[in-house]
């Protein structure tokens, strides 16, 4: 059986906390209302607003995540936020390896795969994004480069309660221009494929779909086999956008 569609909310460096938490009471009245859409719901905030959101979220049934951790539980790491804290903060899931992180700030597989094996570690799971630049779709080694990616990436010891892989293709991500849907599902079958060589529970890992997704392209694409959810960037910042990718998984 397919596992439970995850729709995950990347807010990135937007909002305000008055603004957040609005969006997030939004979503609790729309989640309170019938029909229930068919997936679990989460939205990861900047950490200035974990602290404040996380209360309404349990009251909303929205999961909270953050969008980033250190590797190492504690020390002098100015201006950095380790995973334990983000526990401490209510979160239960981080994003790790995110593209901007990758090629803003340097972060190679290796270490996205410290700081997935620090989340596990505090307890979180770990959203762990792999995606292929456009060079890399052009020379027709997109599969094979992502699956690469993500085998360098991968905590050990995950298993489908700790672990959630993004694809998010880095052409697609805020461009509006997203992969075919025969594109998607080859990438999906793929890492699903690699999975099962490194995680023991590999068909209930969620695989989720991000770059791009849109209530108009969110039903077609949450359709495709092994797409087990979204990632959301711009469109997350919209109650209405966001409520109906939700709503698109039936
Ligand atoms: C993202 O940043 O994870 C993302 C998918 O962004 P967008 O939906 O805006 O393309």
């Amino acid at each position: 059986m397919a596992p439970r569609k995850l729709i995950a909310g990347n807010w990135k460096m937007n909002l305000l906390k008055a603004e957040g938490e609005a969006l997030v009471r939004a979503l609790g009245a729309s989640l309170a209302s019938e029909p229930k859409p068919a997936c679990d719901v989460l939205v990861c905030p900047p950490f200035t607003l974990l602290g404040a959101l996380a209360p309404l979220c349990g009251e909303a049934g929205l999961a909270l995540g953050a969008q980033d951790c250190h590797a190492a539980p504690s020390g002098a790491f100015t201006g950095n936020v380790a995973a334990p804290m983000l526990a401490d903060a209510g979160c239960a899931y981080v994003i790790v390896g995110h593209s901007e992180r990758r090629s803003l700030h340097g972060e190679d597989n290796a270490t996205v795969k410290a700081k997935a094996e620090a989340a596990l570690a505090a307890g979180l799971v770990a959203i762990v994004c792999v995606g292929e630049t456009e060079a890399e779709r052009d020379s027709g080694k997109a599969e094979e480069i992502v699956v690469a990616q993500l085998l360098k990436s991968l905590p050990e010891g995950a298993s489908a309660g700790s672990l959630v892989v993004a694809y998010e293709p880095v052409w697609a991500i805020g461009t509006g221009r997203t992969p075919t849907v025969a594109q998607v599902a080859d990438m999906h079958a793929a890492l699903r494929k690699a999975l099962g060589g490194a995680v023991a529970d590999a068909a209930a890992v969620r695989i989720l779909y991000g770059g791009s997704v849109k209530p108009g392209n969110a039903a077609e694409l949450l359709a495709v086999a092994n797409v087990d959810g979204a990632l959301v960037g711009g469109a997350s910042l919209s109650h209405g956008d966001f409520w109906a990718i939700c709503q698109s998984c039936g």
